[in-house]
Formats: C-alpha cells, sequence, structure tokens
C-alpha cells in the first residue's frame, strides 16, 4: 500500500488533475490519495477569516462564490458535468462554510480552523469525480474522521494512537474491498468533533501520518518540482534534483526554507523507515527523490543542499552581570516557553544570547518579558542559510569554503555543530538569494 499525496499545483486546474489522474491510474496496488486545496485556495480562506473577523459579510460572500465558480469552471473543464453529486457536495460545503460564518451569536471556538479547511473537502471532492470518470474506484473519505488531533487551533497536533486506531477503521474496509480512498490533507478534528488544521503546509505530513498508521511502503509527495533539490529553483534555476536524502538531512532543510516538504513529514515514518519519495506531477518519468533513515547514495557530496527561510526575527539579550552567573539561559528560554514561541537558530557567548523567531504578534510581550533579564535588541527582515549535508561535521574545510564564498555578506549570526548535518547562519533577507547562489555555486558548480 502506498499513500500518494498531491500538493496545490497538482490540483490547481484541468490539466494538473488530468496529469494527477494519469499518475493514480499507473500507480499499482493499494492507494490511499490525500490532497492539498487548490492552489491559492488556502489564501483566499486565510482573508475569508480576515473579512469575517471585520464583520465584512459582503466580502464573505464575494470570496466564497468565486471559490465555488473556481471549481465548477474545472469539473466543466474536465467534462464532470454528468457527475451524479459533484456539484450539489461542492456547493454544500460553501452553503455549510457560509452558514458558520453567519452564525447569529457570534463565531464558535476554533471557527477559523473549520473555514481554513474547506479548501482541501472542496478539491477532494473533484479528485474523487475525476479519478472516478476514467472507472477508477475512488472514494471520498473525511479526514476529520481519521485524524485526530489536540485543540491548538492553527496548528494541531496530532494524535498518533488514535490516528492509528481511526484508520483502521475507516480506510482499511476501503483498501479491503478494492476501493481507492481519497482523502483531505492538513485537516483534522479534535475527539469531541471540532474541526481543525495542522498548520500551512500540513498536508504532507497528514500524508505521512496516514502512512505510519497504516505501514504504507512509502509516502509520495507528489508536487511542482523533481525532488528534493541542491536549492530552492526559484533562486538557483540551474539546481539539481538529488536521488536520494537522509529523513535528517530533509528535516533540516524544511525546517530552515525548503517548501517543498513540511518540516514535521518525516517524524511519523522515521520508526518504520517508512520512505518519502518526492515526484514530479507534470513528470512522472522522472524518478524523484528516495528520503530514507540511511543513504545509499555512492557520490556523497558532504554539502547536498542550500536552503533559505525568509521572514525571519532575530532577539538578542545581553546581560553583563550574568558573567559567570548560572540560570541564564533557563530564565530566558522560560520566557519563550510561556508565550509558546519556537526558536529555530540560536547562537550564545557568556553574556548575551542571539536567537530567531518567526514574527508573531505575540513577540512584544517576548521582548517586555526578556526586558527583565537584561538588554534587547530586535531585528526583523532576516533570513536563516541552512547549508545541509550528513557529513558536513567530519569534512574537512568545508566551513573555510563557506566563507569564502560568503566573503562579501555581512554575517549576522553563526550556528554550526549542533547537529552533524547542518551549518546555519543569519544574512539581512535581501542578501539571502546572492549568497545561496554563491553558496550553489561554490559547492555544485554553474550550470552544466
Ligand atoms: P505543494 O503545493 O505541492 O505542496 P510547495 O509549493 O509546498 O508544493 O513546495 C514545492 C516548492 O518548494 C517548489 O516549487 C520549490 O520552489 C520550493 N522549494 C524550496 N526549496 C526547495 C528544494 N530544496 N528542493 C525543491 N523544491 C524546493
Ligand atoms: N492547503 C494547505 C496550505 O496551503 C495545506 C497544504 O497545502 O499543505 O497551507
Ligand atoms: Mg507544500
Amino acid at each position: 500500500m502506498i499513500v500518494m499525496k498531491f500538493g496545490g499545483t497538482s490540483v490547481a486546474d484541468a490539466s494538473a488533475l488530468t496529469a494527477l489522474r494519469t499518475a493514480v491510474a499507473s500507480a499499482t496496488g493499494s492507494r490511499v490519495i490525500v490532497v492539498s486545496a487548490l492552489a491559492g485556495v488556502t489564501d483566499l480562506l486565510v482573508e475569508v477569516t480576515t473579512e469575517a473577523d471585520q464583520g465584512s459579510l459582503d466580502g464573505v460572500a464575494v470570496r466564497l462564490q468565486a471559490l465555488l465558480d473556481r471549481h465548477l469552471d474545472i469539473a466543466r473543464d474536465l467534462g464532470l458535468g454528468e457527475h451524479p453529486s459533484l456539484e450539489s457536495d461542492l456547493q454544500a460545503e460553501l452553503t455549510r462554510v457560509a452558514a458558520r460564518l453567519a452564525a447569529p451569536g457570534g463565531l464558535a471556538e476554533g471557527w477559523r480552523d473549520a473555514v481554513l479547511g474547506t479548501g482541501e473537502l472542496l478539491s477532494s471532492r473533484l479528485v474523487v469525480a475525476v479519478l472516478q470518470s476514467v472507472g477508477l474506484p475512488a472514494v471520498w473519505c473525511d479526514a476529520r474522521e481519521v485524524i485526530r488531533t489536540d485543540a491548538r487551533f492553527g496548528g494541531a497536533f496530532p494524535d498518533r494512537e488514535a490516528i492509528a486506531v481511526l484508520s483502521h477503521s475507516v480506510i482499511e474496509p476501503l483498501l479491503s474491498a478494492g476501493q481507492i480512498p481519497v482523502t483531505q490533507g492538513f485537516i483534522g478534528s479534535t475527539a469531541d468533533g471540532r474541526p481543525t488544521v495542522l498548520g500551512r503546509g500540513g498536508s504532507d505530513f497528514s500524508a505521512a501520518l496516514l502512512g505510519a498508521a497504516l505501514g504504507a511502503e512509502q509516502v509520495e509527495i507528489w508536487t511542482d518540482v523533481s525532488g528534493l533539490m541542491t536549492a530552492d529553483p526559484r533562486i538557483v534555476p540551474e539546481a539539481r534534483v538529488l536521488a536520494e536524502a537522509t529523513y535528517d538531512e530533509a528535516a533540516e532543510l524544511a525546517a530552515f526554507g525548503a517548501k517543498v516538504l513540511h518540516p514535521a513529514t518525516q517524524l511519523p515514518l522515521i520508526e518504520a523507515r517508512i520512505p518519502i519519495v518526492i515526484r514530479n506531477t507534470f513528470k512522472p518519468e522522472a524518478p524523484g527523490t528516495r528520503i530514507v533513515g540511511e543513504s545509499q547514495v555512492e557520490d556523497d557530496l558532504p554539502v547536498r543542499s542550500i536552503s533559505f527561510k525568509r521572514g525571519v526575527v532575530v532577539l538578542q539579550v545581553r546581560a553583563a552581570r550574568m558573567l559567570g552567573a548560572f540560570g541564564f539561559l533557563r530564565r530566558i528560554f522560560e520566557v519563550f516557553e510561556r508565550h509558546e514561541i519556537v526558536v529555530d537558530v540560536l547562537a550564545t557567548s557568556e553574556v548575551s544570547v542571539s536567537l530567531t523567531v518567526d514574527p508573531s504578534p505575540r513577540l512584544e510581550a517576548v521582548v517586555a518579558d526578556l526586558r527583565v533579564i537584561g538588554e534587547v535588541t530586535m531585528r526583523d527582515h532576516r533570513g536563516i542559510i541552512a547549508v545541509v549535508g550528513r557529513a558536513i561535521r567530519d569534512t574537512p574545510g568545508i566551513t573555510a569554503r563557506v566563507y569564502q564564498a560568503i566573503a562579501d555578506v555581512n554575517i549576522e549570526m553563526i550556528s554550526q555543530g549542533a547537529s552533524a548535518s547542518n551549518l546555519t547562519f543569519i544574512v539581512r533577507e535581501e542578501q539571502g538569494p546572492e549568497t545561496v547562489r554563491a553558496l550553489h555555486r561554490t559547492f555544485f558548480g554553474s550550470a552544466p
């Protein structure tokens, strides 16, 4: 059994859905299909929640109608007009969201997640219809009945034990009956039935959770590039596809900006050693990248890829009186824990700590609390560059080559050695792309 997850661009329009259908039809054996919302739809739903917050029900109605029209147009382009229930199913989904947003007495807790998850509920209906149109035994399967999560709305944590039980009772009977379940990425629900989402880009994580629960042979992430590459091809056009990478390398790259994979994807799969394979929906002949526990790649380059994450905030806390005192780090991290802010990169000296976080409205309160401990500076519009490869620490001269490549760039912070497979530094955001290109030239040469 395999899990095949298709991202937003792979379901974006009629030609993408036709390519998806070919990929699913070409696979053999049992398949579970996981789909994202059509490209751009989750962003539009974010706008819908903003309009709803502002009480602009007209704005909400216009956007929801546009959403329905887009799906219906695609259905028409694909010749799915004859499908017995597609149009009414899409319509019903939109009617449910509209009713929720117009609920008298105000919006219930967690309403936002229900709205954000609508895109997947719609796209999965289209996918079922397009697969059925060529006789594939696709059935719609509600991920909210399987992906059990806690109630951290906006970025819920999955309950893997419950997901295992629910996968067996909901999905396995469909597979045993020879059907192809089509379910939604990104969404889940709490034990008491409130809809949740796993956080942006979370459909990859959904696929991995289902793959682990069902003991899949592999989890395939079908997207718009031919695999995990030596850099984001939007920054480095000559970037190359890696045949193989380790879970650790993929996780580091994903955490530091390689959007091709959600940073948590490998977590449920490591223990059972289930490979992740990244494939290109639009180039099914390309083998893609296999992400596994230990790589068997022959030409074992120490640096495998360079990633770049924009929009990062750097905080520095200095407290001279901490020289020789203990407890400084604990007090700082307590502040982040209290405000539930995730710290990405960290560098420390005896009297100061620099760290990076994502922008958040809560940072103001964090800074206020840190000022009790020491002097705080905050710099935004920073970027993290991560040079990743599992042999970096053991290969002499890598650091020197990195420094040489970026001699003209002002490096604001650097972190190395915390993990065997990465060297991370912070630059001003606008210097990121050129720095990535310089590093790419150093480690991978220019275009062939
Ligand atoms: P999907 O909608 O299929 O989930 P995403 O947009 O989330 O796709 O991720 C695919 C994109 O990730 C690619 O189009 C590419 O621009 C970007 N990307 C960033 N870093 C990398 C990398 N190292 N390798 C491949 N793609 C990358
Ligand atoms: N549709 C969701 C998003 O755009 C989840 C995903 O595509 O992975 O964030
Ligand atoms: Mg994605």
